[in-house]
């Protein structure tokens, strides 16, 4: 990395922001996205250095004795035994859901069946209840409350997915709402066959007809979930084309529980991502380590639901390009903590720290189609996590710790740990 300021840099005007004395600046090396193979690894480590952001983006960064003199107005802060890495995108959540599934947790946790919790009232479609229930400033408001608690845990981007509504206003709303929230809204209308829906065809022939015009006019990407009892490859070809036909790009939840087909799918129609993969086999990791489409773990997910962890060493020496992320949603993660999912990355998948950072910055934002921010490098957005601690990898390393010390988002401080 190399320092981008001049040596003496004029005021005027600009709102400029000092991050000074950091024990480390630790960022994905290179220019390019997504990271592969050995790349995944490389990152850029300085010590006793310092970040300076001016309007929003990063002007320089460097070593404490290369910090040029700053005139003019300089917020300034102390970054003495801090560590700093970019800010965190979260690239897989549905955070606009309304009531909880806490009872149906207890349930669960006590022995109940999958059947037993269905007829209890649970699963996805008791939260499309209460979300239908919920006004769209409700909604608002909920997306909300969940950003700011996703910002606490260094998370600067965040998309979050529909599908809870599975009918034209609240699917439209959930959209809003993460839109309004400052998050990238991802279509998910085939979620699930809502009950008055006959069946997966009918409901998808009559999403694609009633909500896609609407949804494509919010959204940035389209998201089916392909899995025994939601919907199968044939009904997700047909969801997905049309989708991508209205300008959408095409994420799939797949291989959560079994292999439906759903790898060779994403490949063939140029998804973006395919997410979840706890099911993937040998032949489902070559075929992704083959083609541009970016493997989505959720590892929250596969420990909640006590499965199988998808094969995160596996992808990456194969040369898949993977990301991480949450899955925040309130049956199967209820967690909006990237940390934790490192630290999951490091001990469940075989991932190196330096993988999770690459996997949940650089290359988790060109799953959203971000190229502008990833990385602590000259011009791009300025959003900026600093860890409580010299040493950068306690992110993965203090399991559920209180980590991060404060967050920089587009060039303000927007979280500070009381
Ligand atoms: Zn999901």
């Amino acid at each position: 990395m190399t320092t981008g300021a001049d040596q003496s840099v004029p005021p005027d005007g600009a709102r400029r922001l000092l991050v000074r004395d950091l024990a480390q600046v630790v960022t994905p090396a290179g220019t390019h996205a997504p990271l592969r193979g050995a790349a995944l690894r490389d990152v850029d480590v300085i010590e006793d250095a310092f970040v300076l952001v001016r309007d929003g983006a990063f002007e320089a960064v460097g070593r404490m004795g290369d910090l040029p003199r700053l005139e003019g107005d300089v917020e300034e802060v102390d970054g003495h035994g801090l560590s700093a890495i970019p800010g965190l995108v979260d690239c897989h959540t549905h955070p606009a859901f309304a009531g909880d599934r806490a009872n149906e947790f207890a349930l669960r946790a006590g022995g109940a069946t999958y059947e037993e919790l269905l007829a209890a009232g649970g699963g996805i479609l008791s939260t499309t209840r209460a979300t239908r229930a919920a006004g769209a400033a409700e909604l608002r408001e909920i997306v909300a409350r969940h950003r700011d608690a996703m910002l606490t845990h260094g998370t600067t981007t965040f998309e979050g997915k529909s599908g809870y509504g599975l009918d034209h206003d609240t699917e439209l709303a959930q959209l809003e709402a993460v839109r309004a929230a400052g998050g990238v809204p991802t279509w998910l209308g085939a979620h699930a066959v809502p009950p008055e829906q006959p069946d997966a065809d009918t409901y998808i022939d009559w999403a694609i007809e009633h909500v896609l015009p609407e949804a494509a006019e919010i959204a940035v990407a389209a998201d089916v979930f392909v899995e025994r009892g939601t919907f199968d490859v044939e009904q997700a070809r047909r969801y997905l084309i049309a989708c991508r036909a209205a300008g959408l790009a095409l994420r799939i939840h797949g291989d959560q529980l079994s292999e439906m087909g759903a790898v060779p799918l994403a490949v063939e129609l140029g998804a973006r991502s395919i997410d979840h993969l706890e099911a993937t086999g040998p032949e489902g990791v070559a075929e992704l380590a083959a083609s541009n489409v970016v493997a989505v773990m959720l590892p929250v997910a596969a420990l909640y639901l006590a499965r199988p962890m998808p094969r995160g060493r596996a992808l990456v020496d194969a040369g898949a390009a993977i990301a991480l992320a949450t899955d925040f949603n309130p049956g199967s993660a209820f967690c909006e903590s990237l940390p934790v999912v490192w630290t999951l990355a490091c001990t469940q998948l075989g991932l190196a720290p330096e993988e999770a950072l690459g996997a949940s910055t650089v290359n988790a934002a060109h799953v959203l189609g971000l190229d502008d921010r990833g990385r602590i490098a000259v011009g791009l957005r300025a959003d900026l996590v600093l860890i409580d601690a010299p040493d950068w990898r306690h992110v993965a390393y203090h399991f559920a710790g209180d980590v991060v010390r404060s967050v920089v988002r587009e060039g303000r401080v927007a979280h500070l740990r009381a």
